[in-house]
């Protein structure tokens, strides 16, 4: 199927960066919100990114008016997606606030349309299983800042057929974007190896066996991470870091247990830079 028109739903840190790259690869796009705020808010940051873009010069003045005018907002849910050819979802990671929004784009979409979500770890299948037709649904798992990062996680669910998951690599490639295709699984590969990663580091600082800063700093020279683990978990947030490995502790098993001085730093309140403290002070 040929897809012309893009509807993303949410326009949160996600949402307006989804939106963002499908007018800047030539997709007619309407962006939802709940309120004219959120949707104000988001096409705000569109505008800065594209704004930016022209400072920078990889985008002419001409070029930044032909994207900004793909683009158009709403706060009706029917609206945004009565003539969608693939609606991407990026809205609060709830599975009830998800469910309602897959049985709404199924009232209100082209039967044909793909229906892909941004989710970072809810079930794509259980998504997809609310759905008359669940072939129609995949995972489509973007990274923050959508504008800079280069990935996008293309998520099988146990039905998606291979015209969805197509049709999600041909929007993904005109996005910019390089794709990598996983059954869908706790963490993808992304966020399973990164919290592995990030646990073994918190277990060497538990240990001993090196202090944070020489951690980080063996892989950033040694390994070529472009972060080391407790510079980015600072930046991530503990808890967030904390609640992940509890997922993954609970579905994959033991090997993903948090490591108890991770558990006992975000009980201190050491949430990261957002706190002001972390594995470092800020
Ligand atoms: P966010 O809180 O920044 O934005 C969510 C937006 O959804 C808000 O603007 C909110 O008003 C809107 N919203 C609320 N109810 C809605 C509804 N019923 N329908 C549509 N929109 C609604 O959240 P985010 O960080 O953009 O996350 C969105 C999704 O993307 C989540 O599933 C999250 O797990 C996933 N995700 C986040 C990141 C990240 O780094 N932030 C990375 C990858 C995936």
């Amino acid at each position: 199927m040929t897809i012309r028109n893009v509807t993303v739903l949410g326009a949160g840190t996600m949402g307006h960066g989804i939106a963002h790259a499908a007018i800047a690869g030539g997709y007619r796009t309407r962006m939802y919100d709940v309120s004219d705020a959120a949707v104000g808010n988001g096409r705000s940051a569109i505008e800065q990114i594209v704004k930016k873009g022209v400072e920078l010069g990889k985008v002419s003045a001409g070029d930044a008016d032909a994207i900004l005018g793909r683009l158009s907002t709403t706060t009706s849910l029917a609206d945004a997606v009565q003539d969608a050819d693939i609606v991407i979802e990026a809205a609060p990671e709830r599975i009830d606030l998800k469910l309602a929004l897959f049985a709404q784009i199924e009232e209100h979409a082209p039967a044909a349309a793909v229906i892909a979500s941004n989710t970072s770890a809810l079930s794509i299948t259980e998504l997809a299983g609310s759905l008359e037709n669940p072939s129609r649904a995949a995972g489509m798992h973007f990274f923050n800042p959508v504008h800079k990062m280069k990935l996008i996680e293309i998520v099988r669910a146990l039905e998606s057929a291979p015209a969805t998951l197509d049709a999600i690599e041909e929007v993904s490639r005109r996005m910019g974007k390089e794709t990598v295709l996983v059954r869908e699984s706790p963490g993808f590969i992304t966020t399973r190896v990164n919290a592995s990663i990030g646990n073994e580091a918190f277990y060497m600082l538990m240990e001993g066996v090196a202090s944070a800063r020489d951690i980080d700093k063996a892989l950033k020279l040694g390994l070529n991470h472009p972060m080391g683990p407790f510079e980015l978990v600072d930046l991530v947030g503990l808890d967030t870091r904390l609640s992940i490995l509890e997922y993954l502790h609970r579905s994959l098993g033991e090997k993903y247990r948090p490591c108890p001085l991770l558990a006992q730093y975000v009980k201190a309140g050491r949430l990261g830079r957002k706190a002001g403290r972390g594995v470092y002070d800020y």
